[in-house]
């Protein structure tokens, strides 16, 4: 309906709904658990709010379209999302999934749904001969994640999806790096995208949230069944806030994505940094695949410093990023993969993922670009002055 219109303006279309009723700017938070059905044998669109809900269908309507889906759906969280979504699978279903995936979706595969009868292989999926060697009769979904988490390793959603038609099984996308903004995996010919809406969809750290969109009405039908079944739905004041945080998602992430392509390349010049992964630089392996299927390299890039004392250092010496988990909110953030997201992992796995001990994860926000690296200019001298301090203490 609103497709003639350009991405900034279906945003707003699709986020401001003008109340019928009172002309409001805004869609009611419809606090209310149950509805009066006027009818004693018909009963209205609404009747429960775990089934359906006015203001979460305004947030899974706007979710829908942007993306380019039958339906969206919005959960309580993206795991929530996520676990949901591979309840469409069944006992003796088998599924495809990155070896670098979100630390979550590495959990419940592992330690739920493989409990459940659910199996799973984890290949390189930036490799499409491992993802096609790994396939089986009972292969239901390849799932992919780009680019990928934390060294934004990208893989081709286009190929990986005319695949899963080939062998009749689902490609599902998370999409969480990227938003619908920048890349449309439906369009690309996935079957299902996912979201976790608490990073840049909400965009302020404020909410935690997930976001499913279904690509056709057979999966969109199934999918909803699970929603009201399992009952993991996003509630309804976050689901309001998330409509807020989604009306200046395009300007928000274009801002950021601009400034993480100047951090990057300032990051990439420095000697105390070994390696800059960000798939917006020409020597990233990602690069021009990134740039056929998606229309910028995002907000997040890693970088390798020498060791864990560099990385410590530099945490120590810069003050406009927060240290924390997550991403995609409005303030910078600087995460450390090795004692946080990959935690989990051994330290022979880490090294064997790319996720060195001098890593750290940058995902930027709406600061000033030239203040970020002037204040990172610090954090990299104070490693320097460090190393001298050792070196003339040792001599
Ligand atoms: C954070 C994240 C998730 C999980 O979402 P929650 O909202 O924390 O449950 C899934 N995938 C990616 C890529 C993420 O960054």
């Amino acid at each position: 309906m609103t497709e003639d219109y350009q991405f900034s303006t279906r945003i707003v279309r699709d986020t401001v709904r003008v109340d019928p009723e009172t002309g409001a700017a805004n869609v009611p938070i419809y606090l209310s658990s149950t509805f009066h059905q006027k009818d004693f044998d018909h009963f209205g669109k609404y009747d429960y709010t775990r089934s359906g809900n006015p203001t979460r269908d305004a947030l899974e309507n706007a979710i829908a379209d942007l993306e380019g889906g039958e339906r969206g759906f919005a959960f309580a969280s993206g795991m929530a999302a996520i676990s949901t979504a591979f309840l469409l699978l069944s006992s003796g279903d088998h599924a495809i999934v990155p070896k670098n995936v979100y630390g979550g979706t590495f959990r419940i595969l592992t330690q739920v749904l493989g409990r459940l009868g659910i199996e799973h292989t984890f290949v390189d999926t930036t490799d499409l001969s491992q993802i096609e060697q790994a396939i089986r009769p009972n292969t239901k979904v390849i799932y992919v994640e780009t680019p990928s988490n934390p060294t934004l390793k990208v893989t081709d959603i286009h190929a990986v999806s005319e695949l899963t038609k080939a062998y009749r099984c689902y490609t599902f996308v998370d999409n969480t790096f990227m938003t619908p903004i920048f890349q449309r995996p439906l369009e690309l010919g996935a079957d299902l995208v996912l979201h976790s809406a608490t990073k840049f969809i909400s965009g302020h750290s404020d909410v935690v949230a997930g976001l499913a969109v279904a690509g056709n009405h057979e999966l969109a039908d199934k999918l909803y069944f699970l929603q009201n079944a399992l009952g993991a739905v996003l509630g309804v004041q976050d689901s309001w806030l998330l409509l807020r945080g989604m009306k200046t998602l395009d300007v928000r992430i274009r801002k950021s994505a601009e400034s993480a392509l100047k951090v990057a390349a300032f990051l990439s010049k420095q000697p105390e940094v070994r390696r800059v992964y960000y798939p917006g630089l020409p020597q990233h392996s990602g690069f021009s695949l990134q740039h056929i299927q998606a229309s910028s390299a995002g907000a997040i890039l890693s970088f390798e410093l020498e060791n864990e004392a560099a990385a410590r250092t530099f945490v120590n010496h810069v003050s406009l990023p927060i240290f924390a988990v997550s991403l995609g909110a409005v303030e910078s953030i600087l995460s450390y993969p090795p004692k946080m997201s990959h935690a989990e992992l051994s330290e022979a796995e880490r090294i064997k993922a790319g996720i060195g001990s001098g890593l750290l994860r940058l995902s930027v926000g709406l600061e000033d670009a030239e203040d970020l690296i002037r204040d990172f200019t610090r954090g990299l001298a104070a490693i320097k002055e460090k190393k001298h301090e050792t070196v003339t203490s040792v001599n």
